[in-house]
Formats: structure tokens, C-alpha cells, sequence
């Protein structure tokens, strides 16, 4: 039960705010002071098969409205996120604890991708092409496809959200929307957003839960037949397994073990610049952090220096106060695990630069801080540069040549975000070509995705499906062909004319 005076909030069903059918709740705590945030209904089966029948209902009439006035919600709610931009922010950085302009910019992102997904009302395009037959007209056109649960990691809990629902309503889907546990007030205001901006009843739910309970119900779901989750890999693999018995269309957006490679001919100020701000912006906590750099041997003394000279300098603390550089980690259990992953690091004979510790200085103690980290003399294999930390921790390792560095940085399981600084063209396209990951960024870190590119990576990272651009559209769809043969008699396609 909530503690005496701390909000108790609610999920929002076909239309209405309402109590789960349990009474017990679970609080959301803010990681910079341990402070309760509020208390969200520790929803169950049941509630989850509330909110399935009411998107599956919404779901007969949505479909049925003209997809640029689907649209007209999803501007509607663009609008709305601007006006409340502000209110967000402070939200998130209360609730997630990253800093006040990397939470604007998650904010931001959501209204960039709102916007760009109600454009597609007007676009959401299909292909025509001229029938081996005369008189005969032809053409595929996307077909929306019914429910779809939303499963989203606290990392960024008004963005993410706005990559899985903002597509799906353009579609002509409807959805239950599951956030994290970490963030769920996050989730209830952008499901309010929505919900002001004039949402039918029904067609975006949101129930609160945790993952084994929620999250698995929806998975397991006869009327879901989408599921987009974005989280770890683990979590990935068990819900593929177990949406596998009703081929339910299972869209994956996993881990990262992200490199940025530095090599000989590198402008150095700038690879320390994108190297600081992709292993340590969000603490380290974004699919896409740099949690190893390669580099050439002439830059690597250097470049350790200069790293461990900057790291030593970032500000920590709450994300509230304007001259802090990096904020908590989301909770005990992180920073647990984060520095679990010093103590392997050590074990293991990499050399600890900097960092390697809690922060408990001025008030840290009262949330979760870890300083920012750099191991040096990193082997490719050790556990460090393998799994990933999902903190503000990186690893330096050492490579002769461009082939080396290459090898190394896809010498891992993921394969989400990878970036190189040289000033060598020739190296710049070798890496494009050559690193096996969704995302290749030269001269820039491992972070800065834009909403009109597809988003996701190769391997582990994921199963294949893409979030963002154009590239959603097909998760969210499926494809109709049809043939229009006007010629008034019997034309056979795919026969021998000789027969
Ligand atoms: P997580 O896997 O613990 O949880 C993700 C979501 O899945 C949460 O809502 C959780 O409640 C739910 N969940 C947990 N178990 C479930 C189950 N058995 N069935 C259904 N749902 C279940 O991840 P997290 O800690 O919230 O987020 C961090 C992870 O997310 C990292 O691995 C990070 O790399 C990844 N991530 C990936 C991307 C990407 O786009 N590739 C983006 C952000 C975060």
C-alpha cells in the first residue's frame, strides 16, 4: 500500500480512469532524493484483459476512421507536448533523473515524432505497378492489423512510448500501453496528453504492473497479435518465446554494447567530446552509451588522459539543479549491479582509471549515484567489453589498425549503435560498410538518433524490425496486394501462354 499522503494514481481504460482489481500499489521513487513520486496500481490479469477488450472494441471503429484523421489526434497531441513540454521535463527529471536538458530533449523527441508520424496520414503509402496483363490495374496498400501492447523501458519514458503508440494509431491500430515500473507517472501523463487531446475511448489504454504480471499477460494475449517491446535482452528472448505458440508479430528493440572507435588520424577534441558525452550523458543509461573505445596506438595515451582529466570533472548530482553534468542511476538494484561490474573489471586485470565507486558526498547518499568510470587495458573479451553495464562505465581497448578495430568493435553479441573519428575518408567508408550495427555514426558518438531515420540494431539487439521513419510503418501494418482486372474476361496470371 501507498505510504499516508502520497498520491495514489490510476490505469486508464476504455475511456476512464479506474482502480485496478487489486488494491496494492507500487511507488515510483526519485533516484536523485529516494522521495516518493506516486502510487500505481499493481495491475493483474484481469486488468490487462479489461484493457485488451476495450482496444479490441475501439479497434472495430478506429480502423474505419480515414488515417489523416487519425492523424488529427496525433497533431492534436504534438501540440499538446509543447504546450506541457516544461511540466515533462521537470517530471522526468524527478522521476528518471536525467538531467534537465537531456530530459527537454526526450521530451522533444516525442513532439518530433508525433509530428512525423501524423504526416503520415496523408502518406502512409502503398505501391502501384503495371500488371503483366492488359487491363489490369494493381496495388499494395498497408492494412492496420487490430491490438497492440506496448511494453517501454524507463530510460526514456516519453519518447519511447511516442515511437511504439504514435505509428500505431497513425496505422489504425489501437493499444495497451504497459510502462516501466520506474517511470509509470511519466506513462500516466502521456496517456493524459492523449486523453485531452480528444482519444476515443478505448483506443490507447494504459495498465500499470510489472513486467512477470502485465507485461506477460499482454504477451500471452489471443487478441494481441503485435507486441513491440523495448528492453533487455533477456526479457526480449522470454517474450519471443512466449508469443512464439500464437505467431504473434513480435517487434524487439534490446541491449547494446556500443563502440566508438578513435583512430590514429582522429581529431582528438572532438572524439574526447563525443566519447564524454555518449558513455556518460543519461549516466551511461541509453541503449546506445559508448561503453567501449577503441583506439589506434599512437591516440590511446593521450586519449586516456584527456578522458580520465574530463570524467574526473563532471558534476554529479540532481538533475534539478542547472550545473549538474550527471545525474542517479535509476535505483539500488543498478547502481548494485553497475558496480558489481568494477569489482569483475578489476578481477578480470583491467586497470581502473577513475571512478569505480558510489557517490555519497553532499547528499548523493540519499539516491543513486555512481561516478563516471574508465577501465584501461581492456582485453576485447573480458566481461567488461562484453556485456553490457547500463552505466556510466567504459572500457578502453587497444587497436593496431582500422582492420583490428573493426573486428574488435563487432566482436560482440549486439549490434545497435557504433561510430568512428578519423579524418580518412577511405577508413570512414570501410567502417560504414563494415560495422555490424544498426547505427554507424562518423565523427559523432554513439548517441543523436533522429526520428525520421529507422531505429535499431543487428544481432542481439533485436529481431530484425526497425523503430522510427518510414521503417515502422511495416511493424505496424500489413501488406494487402490487389488486383483490379478490368479486361472482362478470364485473364490467368502465372500460366504459360503456350499451355
Ligand atoms: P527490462 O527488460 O527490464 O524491461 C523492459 C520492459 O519490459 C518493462 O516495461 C518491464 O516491466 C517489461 N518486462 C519485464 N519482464 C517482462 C516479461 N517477462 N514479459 C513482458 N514484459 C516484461 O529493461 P529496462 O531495465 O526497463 O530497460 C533497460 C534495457 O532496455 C537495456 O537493456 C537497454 O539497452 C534496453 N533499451 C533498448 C533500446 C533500443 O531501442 N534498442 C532503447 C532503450 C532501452
Amino acid at each position: 500500500m501507498a505510504l499516508t499522503g502520497t498520491k495514489t494514481y490510476q490505469n486508464y481504460i476504455g475511456g476512464e480512469w479506474v482502480d485496478a482489481a487489486s488494491d496494492e500499489t507500487f511507488e515510483s521513487v526519485n533516484p536523485a532524493t529516494g522521495e516518493v513520486v506516486g502510487a500505481f496500481p499493481k495491475s493483474s490479469a484481469e486488468d490487462v484483459d479489461r484493457a485488451v477488450e476495450a482496444a479490441k472494441d475501439a479497434y472495430q471503429r478506429w480502423h474505419l476512421v480515414p488515417a489523416p484523421k487519425r492523424a488529427g489526434l496525433l497533431f492534436r497531441v504534438g501540440q499538446r507536448f509543447i504546450d506541457r513540454k516544461d511540466e515533462l521535463t521537470e517530471l522526468m527529471v524527478k522521476e528518471m533523473g536525467k538531467v534537465r536538458p537531456e530530459a527537454g530533449g526526450d521530451v522533444q523527441e516525442a513532439i518530433d515524432m508525433t509530428y512525423y508520424m501524423a504526416g503520415e496520414g496523408r502518406r502512409l503509402f502503398g505501391h502501384t505497378t503495371p500488371s503483366e496483363m492488359p487491363n489490369k490495374f494493381q496495388m499494395s496498400v498497408r492494412m492496420p492489423i487490430g491490438v497492440v501492447g506496448a511494453i517501454t523501458p524507463w530510460n526514456f519514458p516519453i519518447a519511447i512510448p511516442s515511437w511504439k503508440i504514435a505509428p500505431a494509431l497513425v496505422c489504425g491500430d489501437t493499444v495497451v500501453f504497459k510502462p516501466a515500473r520506474d517511470t509509470p507517472m511519466l506513462g500516466e501523463r502521456f496517456v493524459e496528453i492523449f486523453e485531452e487531446a480528444g482519444l476515443p475511448a478505448g483506443v490507447l489504454n494504459i495498465v500499470h504492473g510489472g513486467g512477470e504480471t502485465v507485461g506477460e499477460r499482454l504477451v500471452a494475449h489471443p487478441d494481441v497479435p503485435l507486441i513491440s517491446l523495448t528492453g533487455s535482452r533477456e526479457v526480449g528472448v522470454r517474450t519471443a518465446q512466449n508469443a512464439a505458440s500464437l505467431l504473434k508479430h513480435v517487434h524487439l528493440e534490446l541491449g547494446g554494447k556500443n563502440a566508438i572507435i578513435v583512430m590514429d588520424d582522429a581529431d582528438l577534441e572532438l572524439a574526447v567530446d563525443g566519447i564524454i558525452w555518449s558513455a556518460f550523458g543519461t549516466s551511461g543509461q541509453r541503449c546506445t552509451a559508448a561503453s567501449r573505445v577503441i583506439a589506434g596506438a599512437k591516440v590511446y595515451d593521450s586519449l586516456q588522459s584527456q578522458l580520465v582529466a574530463r570524467a574526473e570533472k563532471l558534476r554529479l548530482g540532481n538533475g534539478l539543479d542547472e550545473d549538474t553534468e550527471v545525474g542517479p542511476v535509476i535505483n539500488k538494484s543498478a547502481l548494485e549491479k553497475i558496480h558489481s561490474y568494477t569489482e569483475i573489471g578489476k578481477d578480470e586485470g583491467a586497470k581502473l582509471l577513475t571512478g569505480g565507486e558510489i557517490a555519497t558526498e553532499n547528499g548523493l547518499d540519499k539516491g543513486f549515484f555512481y561516478r563516471p568510470t574508465i577501465f584501461a587495458d581492456v582485453d576485447p573479451e573480458m566481461r567488461i567489453a562484453q556485456e553490457e553495464i547500463f552505466g556510466p562505465t567504459t572500457a578502453l581497448i587497444r587497436a593496431t589498425d582500422v582492420d583490428e578495430a573493426i573486428r574488435i568493435a563487432n566482436g560482440i553479441e549486439y549490434g545497435l549503435s557504433s561510430s568512428i573519428f578519423t579524418r580518412d575518408i577511405n577508413k570512414a567508408f570501410r567502417a560504414i560498410r563494415d560495422l555490424n550495427a544498426g547505427i554507424t555514426y562518423i565523427n559523432a558518438g554513439t548517441i543523436g538518433a533522429e526520428v525520421h531515420l529507422p531505429f535499431g540494431g543487428t544481432k542481439q539487439t533485436g529481431n530484425g524490425h526497425r523503430e522510427a521513419g518510414q521503417a515502422a510503418l511495416d511493424f505496424y501494418t500489413e501488406w494487402k496486394s490487389v488486383y483490379v482486372d478490368y479486361s472482362g474476361k478470364l485473364q490467368r496470371a502465372q500460366i504459360d501462354p503456350g499451355e
